[in-house]
Formats: structure tokens, C-alpha cells, sequence
């Protein structure tokens, strides 16, 4: 009896390994990526074939399933997780740890209308399509203005605590473009409490499995199972991505009935940014290569005032109120510069003095500007700034003698992944939320303090349509394994890092605040070097994070570029000097 059992055991491993052999080698022959960048001279190749010679190695090919696979542990992807695990398998994929993320360096707060007693929704929405130079989709402003009372109070129950004053009502600031006080916050680290109140609900939930220190690389399609996808091509499906296990170096299927992609900004396409060095744009390039849709990639916000110190990324931001406390910015002769190009001097709106300082960085070739606060009260400004005047200190630089170099830094995009109000992509079974994403509702420039409200708004609606349409849907058979047949090498390091250091240096000289025809060109010739030399490498050497980021980095900064490119004329964020006016909009008849 016992040797029967045996025996069939032994069968049944011999059938199912028999079964994950013939899995293994059933690797088609991989349609390639060319034509998703009709700029550039050659195109992205399609994944490779990996070479299996050995059965240690086939045994641990690994394929899981979810029924939400979710790309991004920020507010967006924690707190769709959250709300999707009533319903099915959850896995939260990201790229570093929990932490690591631009929700956690959020300082100022979370716009709602909560007090009703002066604010309107109203009043929210017209600011909202102000800020957005009118480009904003109103039904979008809408929608996040009037449902984010309801998610604050989600956030509330999920333990975020916003301060309260003694009344028992929130403790609202007001900031630049608000007509009414309606930012909640916790002290000035918001960001945090919301990313350490949403790790503790995601960690205690029992249908959420995370995965640490891994790094999404493409999203799965009808491309993997041997189709031809272009841009035209309707009804383009996700089943789930391919995802390095940084840990092991092992690359798994992740199928899923639902992907969401959470994957942040692209503030590390640019040289100097207040983003963390995650926010490459991974999951806007995986889109654009899978033939989605994205849009508004021009409108990058900037921050005028980043502390300069080569090297620091994220750059350290050093508060606008400095200006407000009566900060002088000079050039690098020690000679003030805003009379030349707003009344209002340091006090202008922060796109107006960023666009000043950068072209006086330009026009004149330095790397930065000074903020001067020498000539106030020593005592006060350590007061007022204590964190600026203990960061600036441990550099050597004491704020209340000396000059604080400052330069702009990319800081927000108001673009993305397009999606519709349920926060769906235009590939189907898969949802993009959060700053990855292009709902409509920034427009041209993000009002401040809008784009955490919108992530949990959006990240509710694609919760919720994604929840309905679950239980019809199937995971994808037969997604070959990742292949990596022909590739020899694990490349230099040195190769990506300089690439890297040269993105960085092309997106802020050539496609930063201020942008002309022949900057843009120039950009274009440069990045497409990088373009070929990348994708060459990524063709050769083991998948790396490295070289994945560099190859995000590349295809973010050319769709940057390219959408820059099409705009002609001067609108929110998007400024050029050759086409400084803003166009007219065309008479619609009545
Ligand atoms: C300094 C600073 C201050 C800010 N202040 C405010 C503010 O006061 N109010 C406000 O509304 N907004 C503010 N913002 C903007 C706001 O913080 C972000 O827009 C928001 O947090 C974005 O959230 P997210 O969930 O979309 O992305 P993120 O929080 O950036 O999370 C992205 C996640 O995606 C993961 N990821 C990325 N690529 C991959 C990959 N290939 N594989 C696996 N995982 C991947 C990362 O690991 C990370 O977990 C600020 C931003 C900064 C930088």
C-alpha cells in the first residue's frame, strides 16, 4: 500500500514537472517592441529567451497569482490594495522598501473642502481650473473635489491622525492658489503619517502579500503570447508583469485578473529633484512600450527654491515661506535679479520665480542662485527655520552670515498613464492611480496640495470598478517565462551610471523650465544617442535594476520631450521661448 502511494506520488511529480519542463521551453518567439518610439532610430526588442540547461533552474521558474497585482507601495497603491482585499489575493509589488516612496516626503498636506461654514465645492473647483490654465478635464476636478471629504475620513479610519485644534475641527492651512483654508495635515510631515499609517493596515491584512525589493519590469499582453500589438490595435489586455526579485535575481510571471500601475513620478529624469531616486518612471515607459496611451508629459512642476548641493538626491528643499520671511535671491555676484521680470520680486508665484532663476542660470552659466537671509534677525530666522538652519549648518553654511545656494528642481508631474474617471488605462485589466497617472484634473499645473486627494479618490474609483468586473475575468495561460537566451555579461556599472548622470544633465539644460525649439532638438540628438548605447546594453547583460531604470529613465525623457515638442505655445508649465503666448482658443459657434 505504502509503495503504491509512493509510487503515485513519484508519478504525479514526474507528470507536473514534465508539465513545467514543456511550460518552460515553450518560449515563442517574441514579437519585438520596435515602433513604440517612432522618433528614434530603433526601437526596444522584446524580452529574451532565458536559457534553462538545468533542473535546479526549472524548478525554481516561478509563476504566482493574484487576482490584484498592484505596482507601487505609495498612497495610491497601498490604499487601492486596502480596498481591493476585501474582495480577492492582493500583491503589492515595490521597487525598494514600503518606505521608499514620494508620499513619505509629502510636507504640506491634503486638500478637502471640510469646513462649510466659508468653503464650497465651488470655490475648490474653480481654483483647481485656475492653477490648470484651464486645461484641466472639469468632470475630473469635479469628481476628486466632491469625493474627497468621504476619503479623508477613509484615510482618518486607515490611522492617519490630521491635527485638530482644541474645538475638536481640523487645523486647516491655506496655501498659494487656495481662496479658502482647506489643507489638512499632520505637522508638516503628512506625507509620512499617511505612508507609516497605510504600512501598518497594509501589513496586518491577511489577503495582502508584499513583495520588498522588487522591480516590475513589463507589463504582460497579448505581444507576450506571440501577437502583433501596435498602437491600433484595439482591446490590448494586461495579465499581470514580469518582476525582478532583487534578492534572488530571479525573474517571475506575475498573473493577475487586475494590475494596478502606482508606480509615482519622474523626478529623477532631471539632474536636481525633490523626488525620491525611485520616481524613474517605470510604470509610464512600461505603458507607452505595451502601446498605452500618455499624455500631458510636457507639464513638469518645479520647484524654484532646492537646495544646491550636488550630489544630494533627493535635493533638500528649502520652503518658499523663506521668501515669504522676506528672502532675497541674487545672482551669483551677489546682485538681486526678480525686479527684471516681476513686480512682486521674491514674492512672485513660484512659477514665475523659477523660470527667473533658471534663465539667469542659463544666460549667465552658473549652477545655481543665492538665497539671502543675512540681513534678518539671527535669532529669528533659527527660530522660524530650525531644520533649513541645522541641514545648511551640517554643509558648512550658517544661513544667518551666509548665502544659501538654491536652484530649481523638478518636483511634480501633471501628466501620465491616461485614464477615464474609474482610473482605467486604455489597456484593458489595467488601472493606473496616483502620480503615474493622467486623470485631467491638473491640467497644465497641479494646484498645491491636490495630487494626494486625487490619488485616493481615483484609487477608490478603480477599487471599485475593478471590483465589479473581477469575477469576469481569467488568468492568461501560457505567458512564457522571461528568457534571457544570448545575453553573456553583467555590464559595468559604470556604463549606466554615467548614462544616467547624462539623462539627467540633457532633461535639465535642455527640457527644464524654460524650453526653445533648439533645446529641444538638441535634447532629442543627445537622448537618442543614449537611446541606442541603452538599449544595445540592455540587449547583452543581465536584467538589472540598473539598466531597467536607465532604460525608464530614457523612454520617460523622450516622451518629456516629445509631447514638449508638440505644444506650441506657452501654457502652465510648459513655457518656450519660441512660442511665448498662450494659443487661441478656437470660436465654437453657437
Ligand atoms: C518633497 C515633496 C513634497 C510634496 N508635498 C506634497 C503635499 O504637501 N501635498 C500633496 O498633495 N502632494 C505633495 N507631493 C506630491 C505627492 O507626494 C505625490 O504626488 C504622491 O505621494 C504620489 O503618490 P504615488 O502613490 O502615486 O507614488 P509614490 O508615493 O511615489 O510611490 C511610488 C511607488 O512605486 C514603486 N515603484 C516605482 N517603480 C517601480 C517598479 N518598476 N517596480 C516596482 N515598484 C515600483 C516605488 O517603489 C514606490 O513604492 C510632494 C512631493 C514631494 C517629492
Amino acid at each position: 500500500m505504502k509503495k503504491q502511494v509512493r509510487k503515485r506520488l513519484f508519478c504525479k511529480f514526474v507528470a507536473k514537472f514534465n508539465k513545467c519542463l514543456s511550460k518552460a521551453y515553450n518560449i515563442r518567439t517574441q514579437t519585438s517592441f520596435r515602433g513604440a518610439f517612432p522618433g528614434l532610430r530603433s526601437m526596444p526588442k522584446a524580452p529574451r529567451p532565458r536559457r534553462l540547461d538545468a533542473l535546479a533552474e526549472i524548478l525554481i521558474i516561478m509563476e504566482k497569482r493574484f487576482d490584484f497585482l498592484v505596482i507601487g507601495s505609495g498612497i495610491a497603491g497601498m490604499s487601492f490594495a486596502l480596498k481591493v482585499a476585501k474582495k480577492g489575493k492582493v500583491a503589492l509589488v515595490c521597487k525598494t522598501t514600503l518606505e521608499e516612496a514620494n508620499t513619505y516626503f509629502a510636507q504640506g498636506g491634503v486638500s478637502s473642502v471640510t469646513n462649510l461654514k466659508v468653503d464650497t465645492f465651488e470655490k475648490h473647483i474653480e481654483d483647481t481650473m485656475i492653477a490648470g490654465d484651464f486645461l484641466s478635464d472639469r468632470a475630473a476636478v469635479e469628481k476628486v473635489v466632491r469625493e474627497a471629504p468621504s476619503q479623508i475620513e477613509e484615510l482618518v479610519r486607515w490611522g492617519v491622525d490630521f491635527d485638530k485644534k482644541e474645538n475638536g475641527e481640523y487645523d486647516l492651512h491655506r496655501e498659494g492658489g487656495h481662496s479658502e483654508f482647506r489643507i489638512l495635515h499632520h505637522k508638516d510631515n503628512t506625507g509620512a503619517e499617511i505612508q507609516e499609517s497605510l504600512i501598518k493596515a497594509v501589513k496586518s491584512h491577511p489577503s495582502i502579500t508584499v513583495f520588498e525589493n522588487h522591480f516590475a519590469i513589463e507589463i504582460l499582453t497579448q505581444h507576450h503570447l506571440g501577437q502583433v500589438v501596435t498602437r491600433q490595435t484595439p482591446d490590448i489586455e494586461c495579465y499581470g508583469a514580469y518582476i525582478l526579485d532583487q534578492t534572488t535575481g530571479r525573474i517571475d510571471t506575475f498573473l493577475s485578473k487586475v494590475t494596478l500601475m502606482a508606480t509615482g513620478g519622474v523626478g529623477a529624469v532631471y539632474q536636481t529633484t525633490t523626488n525620491p531616486i525611485v520616481a524613474t518612471g517605470d510604470g509610464i515607459a512600461m505603458v507607452y512600450r505595451a502601446k498605452g496611451t500618455v499624455k500631458d508629459m510636457e507639464f513638469i512642476q518645479f520647484h524654484p527654491t532646492a537646495l544646491y548641493h550636488p550630489g544630494d538626491r533627493p535635493s533638500f528643499l528649502i520652503t518658499e515661506a523663506m521668501r515669504g520671511y522676506g528672502g532675497i535671491l541674487r545672482t551669483l555676484d551677489g546682485k538681486e535679479f526678480m525686479h527684471k521680470y516681476d513686480p512682486r520680486l521674491s514674492l512672485a508665484p513660484r512659477d514665475i520665480v523659477a523660470r527667473a532663476i533658471d534663465n539667469e542660470m542659463k544666460t549667465r552659466g552658473d549652477d545655481h542662485v543665492y538665497l539671502d537671509v543675512t540681513h534678518k534677525d539671527p535669532e529669528e530666522t533659527k527660530k522660524h527655520f530650525p531644520n533649513i538652519y541645522a541641514k545648511c549648518l551640517s554643509l558648512g553654511i550658517d544661513i544667518t552670515k551666509d548665502y544659501i545656494p538654491v536652484a530649481p528642481a523638478a518636483h511634480y508631474l501633471c501628466g501620465g498613464i491616461l485614464v477615464d474617471l474609474d482610473g482605467r488605462s486604455s489597456i484593458n485589466r489595467l488601472y493606473a492611480v496616483g502620480e503615474c497617472s493622467c486623470t485631467g484634473l491638473h491640467g497644465g499645473n497641479r494646484l498645491a496640495s491636490n495630487s494626494l486627494i486625487e490619488a485616493v479618490v481615483y484609487a477608490d474609483a478603480a477599487a471599485k470598478h475593478s471590483m465589479s468586473i473581477l469575477d469576469t475575468l481569467n488568468y492568461q495561460e501560457n505567458i512564457p517565462a522571461w528568457n534571457d537566451e544570448g545575453v553573456t555579461s553583467n555590464e559595468e556599472m559604470v556604463l549606466i551610471n554615467q548614462s544616467v548622470k547624462e539623462v539627467g544633465q540633457i532633461m535639465s539644460s535642455y527640457v527644464g523650465i524654460v524650453r526653445s525649439n533648439l533645446r529641444l532638438q538638441r535634447a532629442w540628438v543627445r537622448l537618442d544617442i543614449i537611446y541606442e548605447e541603452t538599449e544595445s546594453l540592455f540587449q547583452r547583460s543581465v536584467v538589472s535594476r540598473e539598466i531597467c531604470e536607465l532604460r525608464n529613465m530614457v523612454n520617460t525623457g523622450y516622451l518629456i520631450m516629445r509631447q514638449a515638442m508638440e505644444r506650441k505655445e506657452s501654457r502652465g508649465l510648459h513655457y518656450s521661448i519660441d512660442y511665448p503666448a498662450k494659443k487661441k482658443e478656437p470660436v465654437v459657434a453657437e
